[in-house]
């Protein structure tokens, strides 16, 4: 099957992806002995279906356009054979970047570096993650020895590439990673900017886990003659995962969360607020009623999200309050609840919480909160993932007027009160100018939290996309 984009490119589409590559294991997909060795090393003994599907092609120099989420192995499948087809050819002379990985948060950038390093094990490629949050001469110092492949977020990579620390003239690999956030984010500007300064003559990879119209047009801009690859596991999250949903007024939803992680005794979950002073607050009053917490989002400096996330791996912190944005990219397995604390405006965010639970086969549960001022976010909900969640209304906080009324219109109810501030222009959030943030500056904390803030407001009306299960 073929797309055509609106650009008048041409995307071929692997709807049977099983059919048309047929295997089974790491050997038969063409990689090489270092690469092999590495993903043994691994432990990982079948590919995954983004893997399975993605590598042949990449490998045979063609683009890619993957519809595939953090969890589904998307990072081998774009780093083996970039991996692969760069170690075929040594440069002579200073290294210099033959491959760049745009990414939308800082923990996506470092767990793709992190991957990098274990799968280049063998091989003799110098690869570095840069992101805005700390400093940057360390940063600075790695690109000036010399580098093969980096992995950066779009702020702190336009920074450097202004200050004259980076080139981008010989980049033979351009990987977009989870291009959809990073539309979200705001981040199409600086994403044009990165691909003016990059070489025409390249191959290209769009992992994004929808897509809408907007990632469609983007693709289309710069992808050439490129196989879509859909993995989206939509379909195998949400039937495994059981889904309650809980109408209550807003100010009993703590309440609520309380009384369930007590009663169910929580030790893995996590809990979603729709922005950043949300999460922090949550934190501090669950921590009133004994409930030990941390919150990860944007606001959070890079050695308190680490902590966060080093204590929610190790079991020590039973909870994590995280915003949207941040939570993007963290893969940790074992995850028993997800609390949609706030129900996303945006349906897809919806599936994609609620797959942090359920991973490797395992059951979870997941409860929806939906206050009067959200029912239009479930009809949202519901709608995309083709039925109605089951209701409890035995809790003890049921409030009826929470219920969406019939035929109600999927999207935002307009509260009463006073007007709010008009929004002008372009959905981007309004930036200092970097998308990362100033060294020496208080500023300095601001970044993707100001996005959090923004992200639901500038995702409102986007078309949905249509996934299909490819398993
Ligand atoms: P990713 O979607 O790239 O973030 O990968 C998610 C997780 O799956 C990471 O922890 C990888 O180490 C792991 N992984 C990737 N490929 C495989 C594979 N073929 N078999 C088992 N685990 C894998």
């Amino acid at each position: 099957m073929r797309t055509v984009l609106r650009s008048g490119k041409k995307i071929s589409s692997l709807s049977n992806p099983i059919g048309d590559y047929p295997m089974t294991n790491f050997d038969s997909l063409g990689l090489s002995k270092e690469l092999l060795r590495a993903v043994e090393y691994q432990g990982y003994s079948t590919p995954t279906p983004v893997q399975e599907q993605s590598i042949p092609p990449l490998l045979a120099g063609r683009d890619v356009l993957g519809v595939a989420q953090t969890g589904t192995g998307k990072t081998a499948a774009f780093a083996l054979p970039v991996l692969q087809i760069m170690s075929r050819s040594k440069p002579q002379g200073k290294r210099y970047i033959r491959a760049l990985i745009l990414s939308p948060t800082r923990e996506l950038a470092a767990q793709i570096e992190e991957r990098f390093s274990a799968y280049s094990e063998h091989l003799d490629i110098r690869h570095k993650v840069i992101f805005g949050g700390v400093k940057q001469n360390p940063q600075v110092r790695a690109l000036q020895r010399g580098l093969d492949i980096l992995v950066a977020t779009p702020g702190r990579l336009l920074d450097l590439i202004n200050q004259g620390h980076i080139d981008l003239g010989r980049v033979e690999f351009f990987v977009l990673d989870e291009a959809d956030r990073m539309l979200d984010m705001g981040f199409i500007r600086d994403i044009e900017k990165v691909l003016k300064l990059l070489p025409k003559r390249r191959q290209n990879l769009l992992f994004s886990a929808t897509m809408p119209k907007s990632i469609a047009d983007l693709a289309g801009s710069f992808l050439n003659d490129a196989i879509m690859i859909d993995v989206s596991p939509k379909e195998v999250t949400v039937d495994r995962i059981e889904q309650k949903i809980m109408f209550i007024r807003k100010v009993d939803k703590r309440r609520l969360l309380v009384k369930i992680i007590k009663e169910e005794k929580v030790k893995c979950g996590i809990v979603f607020t729709r922005t950043k002073h949300g999460a922090n607050r949550l934190v501090k009053q669950l921590d009133q009623s004994g409930i030990n917490a941390a919150a990860i989002h944007g606001n959070k400096s890079q050695g308190a999200r680490t902590k966060a996330l080093a204590g929610f791996k190790n079991g020590s912190i039973p909870i994590l309050v995280a915003t949207d944005i941040a939570s993007r990219g963290i893969d940790v397995e074992g995850i028993t609840h997800v609390f949609n604390y706030d129900l996303p405006n945006e349906p897809e965010v919806y599936v994609h919480r609620i797959g942090r639970t359920a991973r490797a086969g395992r059951s979870g549960i997941a409860y929806g909160f939906c206050d009067n001022s959200e029912s239009g976010y479930l009809v949202g909900i519901q709608r995309l993932i083709g039925y109605e969640i089951p209701v409890d209304e035995k809790h003890d906080f049921h409030f009826v007027g929470a219920i969406p009324k019939p035929g109600q219109r999927p999207g935002k109810i307009k509260e009463k009160g006073p007007a709010k501030k008009k929004q002008h222009g372009h959905k981007r959030p309004q930036r200092n100018s970097k998308s990362e943030p100033k060294r020496h500056h208080h500023r300095s904390k601001r970044n993707d939290s100001q996005r959090e803030r923004t992200d639901n407001r500038g995702t409102r009306g986007r078309t949905h996309s249509r996934r299909s299960n490819n398993r």
